[in-house]
C-alpha cells in the first residue's frame, strides 16, 4: 500500500517544534528507513504515520487512496514492532502472534491458519509453545515482526528495531531482516540512527536533520551525491577538507589535488575509504594512529586539517604513528559541497 504524507507538521505542547511541514511518498511494498541523529524528529515522524499522534492543522496523511489524518491508531492498519519488542510476556509465541487476529474476531480456523504462515514466513517453526521470556534476542525480535504482520497490515512501522540487540548479532540480523521485509512483501517504515543499518535494509533513506527531511533517495544516490555536508558526513562520514579552490584544483597547507570540475565557492568533502595512504599522492601528512579494520588499515593523518583526519591504507606494510605519509584521492570521489 501507498503512504504519502503532505505538509505534516508537529509542535508538542510545550512549543517544541519536533517537526516541521514534511511530505513524503512511499510507494508500494516500498522500504524506507527515517535515518537521523537524536532528537531530529524521526520517532515523532514514525509517531504520526502510525496514528500515535495527530500532525499540526493543515497535515495530511493518506493509506492508499484513504485520508487516516484523523483516524486513531486502531484503525488504521498498520503494524508496529516497537524498539523493545513489547511481547505480552505472560503467553506464548503462539498466542503473542495470534493477538492481532483475535482482536480482529477472526475464526478460530483463519487464525490457526494465519499464524502457521506467519510463523513459517519469520522462521519460527517449532518455537510455537515456548513462552516468549525463553527466546533469543533475535528469535523475540522475528516473533515482534510476526505479530505485526499477521493481521495483514497495509503499511508496516519499526521503531530502531534492532537497538536491543549486541553489536554482533545486529549485523546478523540486519541482513536477515532485510530478507525478511521483503519476503512480507508489506510497504515498510523504519526509523534508525545507524547508517549501516539504513543502507543495508532499505530501498530509499530519508536522512533528516533538526526537524525535516535534509534529503531522500537510494543508498546510492545518498552516498554519490550527498545534498548537502549535513548527508555527506552523516551517510558515509566524509569530513571537509581545510583548502581552496585554484579552477580545477583544491589547494590544502600540505599538497595540492584535482577536482571533478571547479569547486568554486563549495568545500571539498573526503570519505576515508576515498583518501587513500599512497607514496605518489599529492598529500602530505604524518600519522597519528593506524588501526588494522581487517580488509584494510584505517590510519588517522595530521597536518591536512586541525583534526587528524581518516584515510585508508591497502598494503601489508602499514604506516606507524609519525611516519610522514603520502595522500591521494581520485577527482571523482572528491564531494563538491
Ligand atoms: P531519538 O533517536 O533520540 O529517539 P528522534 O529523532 O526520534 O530521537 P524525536 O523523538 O522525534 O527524535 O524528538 C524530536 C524532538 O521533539 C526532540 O527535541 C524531543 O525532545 C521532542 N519531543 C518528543 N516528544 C515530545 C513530547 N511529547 N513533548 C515535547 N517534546 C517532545
Amino acid at each position: 500500500m501507498t503512504i504519502s504524507l503532505t505538509g505534516c507538521a508537529k509542535t508538542f505542547p510545550d512549543g517544541t517544534r519536533a517537526l516541521l511541514p514534511t511530505d513524503l511518498a512511499v510507494g508500494d511494498s516500498e522500504i524506507v528507513a527515517l535515518l537521523g541523529p537524536s532528537g531530529c524528529g524521526k520517532t515523532t515522524l514514525l509517531r504520526l504515520i502510525a496514528g500515535l499522534e495527530t500532525p499540526d492543522s493543515g497535515g495530511r496523511i493518506q493509506l492508499g487512496e484513504e485520508d487516516v489524518t484523523a483516524l486513531p491508531v486502531e484503525s488504521r492498519r498498520v503494524g508496529i514492532v516497537f524498539q523493545n519488542y513489547a511481547l505480552f510476556p505472560n503467553m506464548s509465541v503462539r498466542a503473542n502472534i495470534a493477538y492481532g487476529l483475535k482482536m480482529q474476531k477472526q475464526p478460530r480456523a483463519t487464525i490457526t491458519a494465519r499464524v502457521d504462515e506467519v510463523m513459517g514466513l519469520c522462521r519460527l517453526e517449532g518455537l510455537a509453545d515456548r513462552a516468549n521470556t525463553m527466546l533469543s534476542g533475535g528469535q523475540k525480535q522475528r516473533v515482534a515482526l510476526a505479530r505485526a504482520v499477521a493481521p495483514r497490515p497495509k503499511l508496516l512501522l519499526l521503531d530502531e528495531p534492532l537497538s536491543a540487540l549486541d553489536a554482533a548479532l545486529r549485523e546478523v540480523l540486519r541482513d536477515e531482516l532485510a530478507g525478511l521485509l521483503r519476503t512480507i512483501g508489506t510497504t515498510a517504515i523504519f526509523v534508525t540512527h545507524d547508517q549501516s543499518e539504513a543502507l543495508a535494509i532499505a530501498d530509499r533513506i530519508a536522512v533528516m536533520n533538526t526537524g525535516r527531511i535534509e534529503q531522500i533517495g537510494t543508498p546510492m544516490t545518498l552516498y554519490q551525491q550527498p545534498a548537502s555536508p549535513f548527508v555527506a558526513s552523516f551517510v558515509g562520514h566524509a569530513v571537509p577538507l581545510d583548502g581552496k579552490a585554484e579552477g580545477d584544483e583544491w589547494v590544502t597547507g600540505a599538497g595540492r589535488f584535482r577536482t571533478r570540475e571547479p569547486a568554486g565557492n563549495r568545500k571539498v568533502f573526503v570519505r576515508p575509504e576515498s583518501l587513500m595512504v599512497d607514496e605518489t599522492g599529492s598529500l602530505s601528512g604524518t600519522v597519528a594512529a593506524t588501526t588494522f579494520m581487517g580488509t584494510h588499515h584505517r590510519v588517522l593523518v595530521a597536518g591536512l586539517n586541525p583534526a587528524p583526519i581518516p584515510a585508508t591504507y591497502r598494503g601489508s606494510t602499514p604506516p606507524q604513528r609519525g611516519q610522514p605519509v603520502r595522500l591521494a584521492i581520485n577527482a571523482d570521489e572528491a564531494l563538491l559541497l
